[in-house]
This record gives C-alpha cells, sequence and structure tokens, in this order.
C-alpha cells in the first residue's frame, strides 16, 4: 500500500520512512506527494494540532490520487501554558531556524523551575479533499537549559527523557520512534491503513 506524505521539514521526513519500515513491515510504502516542492503551502489557520493536520492533509490530496496524511506537531511547555504549541516552528519568528527557536525557549525559561513539557504529534490521513482518519499521541519530557546531542531535529537536544536518561538529540533515530509523539501516532495510522 501506497500513502503519500506532505512534508517538506526533512527531519519530519526522514521519521515517517524510519517509522514506516519499522511498523510497515514492508506492507506500507511512504513517498512524497509528487511535485511538492513546486506546490503553494496551505497557511495554517486552525487553533489545534489536530485541525491543522487535517487542513493540511485535505489540501494536499487535490494533487494525488490516492490518500495523503500530514503531521501537525510541537511542543507544549507547562511553565508557558503550552507555548510553543502550533506556532513550534515558527516560535522565533517566520522561517525561524531550529537553533534560533530553542534560544527563545531557553530565554522563556531562564530562571524557572517548572520544565515539563511534552511533545504533541496529530496526523489526519485524506483523501479527494476530505479527512478519513486522525490520530494524536504525546510524550512527557523536561527542558533542560543547554542543548545536548547531535541527532533529531527541532527542540530534540533540549527534550530530556528520563526513561533513557537522555535528550532526543541524544537518542537515535530507532530509539526516539519507539516512544515519541510521531512515532506512536503514526503507528496507530500504520495499524488503521493495514487493516484497510
Ligand atoms: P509543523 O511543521 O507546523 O508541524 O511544526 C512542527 C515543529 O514542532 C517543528 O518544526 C519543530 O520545531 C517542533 N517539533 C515537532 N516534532 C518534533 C520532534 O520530534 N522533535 C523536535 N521538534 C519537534
Amino acid at each position: 500500500m501506497i500513502v503519500y506524505c506532505a512534508t517538506t521539514n526533512p527531519g519530519k521526513l526522514r521519521e515517517f520512512n524510519l517509522i514506516a519500515a519499522h511498523y510497515g513491515a514492508g506492507k506500507l510504502e511512504v513517498l512524497p506527494v509528487p511535485g511538492l516542492k513546486e506546490i503553494e503551502p496551505p497557511e495554517e489557520t486552525a487553533a489545534t494540532f489536530s485541525a491543522n493536520a487535517a487542513l493540511k492533509a485535505e489540501y494536499y490530496s487535490q494533487f494525488v490520487d490516492g490518500m495523503v496524511f500530514a503531521d501537525d506537531s510541537g511542543l507544549a511547555v507547562d511553565a508557558l501554558n503550552g507555548a510553543p504549541g502550533i506556532y513550534s516552528a515558527r516560535y522565533a519568528g517566520e522561517a525561524a531556524t531550529d537553533p534560533a527557536n530553542n534560544a527563545k525557549l531557553l530565554d522563556a525559561l531562564k530562571n524557572e523551575p517548572n520544565r515539563t513539557a511534552r511533545f504533541i504529534c496529530a496526523i489526519a490521513v485524506a483523501s479527494r479533499r476530505q479527512t478519513l482518519f486522525g490520530f494524536e499521541d504525546f510524550v512527557e519530557g523536561e527542558i533542560i537549559d543547554a542543548p545536548r546531542g547531535p541527532n533529531g531535529f527541532g527542540y530534540d537536544p533540549l527534550f530530556f527523557y528520563p526513561p533513557f536518561g537522555t535528550t532526543f538529540g541524544e537518542a537515535s533515530a530507532e530509539q526516539k520512534l519507539l516512544v515519541s509523539h510521531r512515532g506512536q501516532a503514526m503507528k496507530k495510522m500504520i495499524e488503521r491503513l493495514l487493516s484497510l
């Protein structure tokens, strides 16, 4: 079975392929939406992860003959009332880099003892501009006070995961996929698609 994915984020794309290979057992192939780079992205105007995922999946499904999935994900920090949340990718401004977002987060948490946070991932599967399924999951951790580790992307070097005793930036991609918000949400999606 082929499912198309609608992301231009190389970090996410790497994880989608790894997770599909792990849970799809050779039965599910993730391919990028053909010509994705030439397609103007939709504005992510919805107020929740799941609504933004549905918006993106429905939008990109018009360019594909088949099923498309999109993920909307981010980091919710308790001491910041859930920020950066749905604005995680552009926390430090439009087209912000990962290091700029991380620096802004550390600044916002300066002298803040409560470091609890979670990554959240919503996935929507759509066809012919209609959402067919939605899945959501999360993983709990703590924001440390300086980046650690070269792996992953986004806020991974700041996200300490107690069961590993490391940040996601220090964990391997294979370790991360087994526990991450994206790994768990995609596992649900893959089980659903393979049951069709
Ligand atoms: P989206 O493309 O609008 O879903 O934005 C997702 C943003 O959330 C990314 O650009 C990262 O900043 C952050 N994010 C989501 N998932 C992860 C993750 O697994 N690790 C690190 N950062 C993440």
